[in-house]
């Protein structure tokens, strides 16, 4: 068949596979993961994917990461059991669209997405009856992207919060959930506004303030410049890693999560100004204070085994 690349990896018999075809619509750093861990663990019989780009789906099917892979998302997706939309979150509605006349009921659709209220509205809606969609979101990743950057074992000992609505099929759920807890992930269920609120805060703002103080570090002169690369250890570097990573997935993750973004931003803001007050008025109290808090947070992080 044209258009199509077959390989063979290395399929592990370790479980009864959950799925008898797994599509993934896009082959980036998330799905490419998904790809090795499901076939680490046997968990299909048969794992295919797709990607926008010719360059991307030369690179998957040289990596032999998957079974077949598709020039076209609609042929990729129709056939499977579990289609996983691992896109760009504002793509998540174009490529829903492309492929939702072909897929039959029973098929159950997830994303992977960092945003879940806006994707859940605007790929929903495009499904056909009898097509569950169970919204999902791995809390695991790094600053690279594309095929070559993922791993099987990016997803152990994290969390994967699924987001359903009230029409979601609870026997669905549990599938997707069956699957990423054999990949080594916890499963938490949350309201999508929720979700959204607690990722603004704790992924959202946190890659915006290493974006913005990476930008800041460009606008400094040019011997101020380079101190801040050679001495970089001092803490700087940390927010480097952060801010390298995929710009067009964190600007949609900020476009498509504006209110609790915007909401999150407005609350950090009045608590910098009260930190910066506490400076100018040489308040030592009040700053060790708010630094011993903090201290018992990162350790609640460390206990939580998420460090
Ligand atoms: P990635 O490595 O950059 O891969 C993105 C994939 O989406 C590629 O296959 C790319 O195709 C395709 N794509 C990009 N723009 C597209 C468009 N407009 N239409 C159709 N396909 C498009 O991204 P990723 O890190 O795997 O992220 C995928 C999803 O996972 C995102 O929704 C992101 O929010 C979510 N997520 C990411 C992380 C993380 O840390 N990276 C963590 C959790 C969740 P081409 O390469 O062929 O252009």
């Amino acid at each position: 068949m044209p258009g199509l690349c077959h390989s063979r990896g290395v399929m592990s018999d370790t479980a009864e596979p959950l799925f008898q075809r797994v599509a993934l619509i896009g082959i980036g750093l998330i799905a490419s993961s998904l790809a090795r861990a499901i076939r680490a663990h046997g968990l299909a019989v048969e794992v295919v994917a797709t990607s926008r780009s010719a360059e991307t789906r030369a690179r998957a099917a040289e990596l032999g990461i998957v079974d077949v892979v598709f020039d076209d998302a609609a042929e990729c997706a129709s056939g499977a059991d579990l289609v996983v939309l691992a896109v760009p979150v504002r793509a998540s509605g174009s490529v829903a669209a492309a492929i939702a006349p072909g897929l039959a009921p029973g098929v159950i659709v997830t994303d992977v997405g960092s945003v879940k209220g806006s994707v859940i509205k605007v790929v929903q809606p495009l499904l056909p009856d009898g097509v569950s969609f169970v919204p999902g979101h791995p809390i695991a990743g790094t600053e690279h992207s594309g095929p070559d950057a993922g791993f099987a074992e990016l997803f152990e000992g994290r969390w994967c919060v699924l987001t359903p609505t009230p029409e979601t099929d609870a026997a669905a759920i549990e599938r997707v959930a069956a699957l990423w807890r054999a990949i080594g992930s916890r499963v938490d269920i949350m309201d999508p506004e929720h979700h959204d609120v607690v990722l603004a805060i704790t992924s959202h703002i946190p890659h915006l303030i290493a974006y913005n103080i990476v930008a800041t570090v460009s606008d400094l002169e040019d011997r101020t410049k380079k101190e801040v690369i050679k001495y970089a250890a001092g803490g700087f570097r940390d927010f480097t890693r952060i801010a390298a990573s995929d710009p067009v997935m964190w600007r949609d993750v900020f476009l498509a999560n504006r209110e609790a973004v915007l909401e999150m931003l407005a609350t950090f803001n009045e608590d910098l100004t009260r930190v910066q007050r506490a400076i100018r008025r040489g308040e030592g109290d009040f700053l060790e204070e708010l630094f011993t808090e903090t201290r018992a947070v990162r350790r609640g992080v460390i206990e939580a085994e998420q460090a």
